[in-house]
Order: C-alpha cells, then structure tokens, then sequence
C-alpha cells in the first residue's frame, strides 16, 4: 500500500499519497518540501504530475536489484545530486576529514 515517504501515513494509491505531499508542501512543511526537492523536483508539481512521478521513483517491476542500481546512479549523475558526492567532486582537507571521522563512526557501530 503506497504511503508517505515523509511521515509514513498509508494511502489506497499513488494519487493520495501526491495530493497528502502537494497539500503539505502548500502549506511549507519542511520534511515534505526538502523531500521533494531532492527526490522529484524543486518546482512545484500538479498532483496529477507528481503522482506520475511518484510512481516512477518507487514502481521497481519486481526488479529491486535494477531499482537500487538506477536510484544509486541518479543520486550520483542526477540533476540533483547529494550535497556530499557535489562536495566530493573537489575534496579539500575539511572534506575528506569529515568523511574519515564519519567512516570512522560508521565502521565502530
Ligand atoms: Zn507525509
């Protein structure tokens, strides 16, 4: 059942779970905003156009190996990617610092 990847709240289909995230991001909560920002568009979106999106970021087609491989790739050469990997693409002392204490920790729990 689809839900939101915010808060978790359960919905019958995609078309709910677009208008809870459209609704919430109407009314700037913070947790949806940044949510779709980084995972579907920094524009705001027709439910019926996020819907559509929605379904292509979490519809796998009983391939979750391909599904991984294609969100790892998007995170990475998407027109959004993560802060960290933009970061990585200059390292400078503070930022490789911060990856090895955070490796570090990682790797101690
Ligand atoms: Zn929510």
């Amino acid at each position: 059942m689809p839900q939101c990847p915010v808060c978790r709240v359960k919905f019958g289909d995609w078309g709910g779970v677009a208008e809870h995230l459209s609704y919430m991001a109407r009314t700037s909560d913070g947790a949806h905003v940044m949510w779709l920002n980084r995972n579907i568009s920094n524009s705001e979106l027709r439910p019926e156009e996020l819907e559509v999106r929605l379904r292509e970021l979490f519809n796998h087609g009983g391939d979750l190996g391909m599904w991984i491989r294609r969100r790892v790739i998007d995170r990475f050469y998407g027109e959004n990617p993560h802060p960290f990997i933009l970061a990585m693409q200059r390292p400078n002392r503070a930022i490789l610092l911060g990856y090895v204490i955070e490796h570090q920790h990682f790797l101690r729990n």
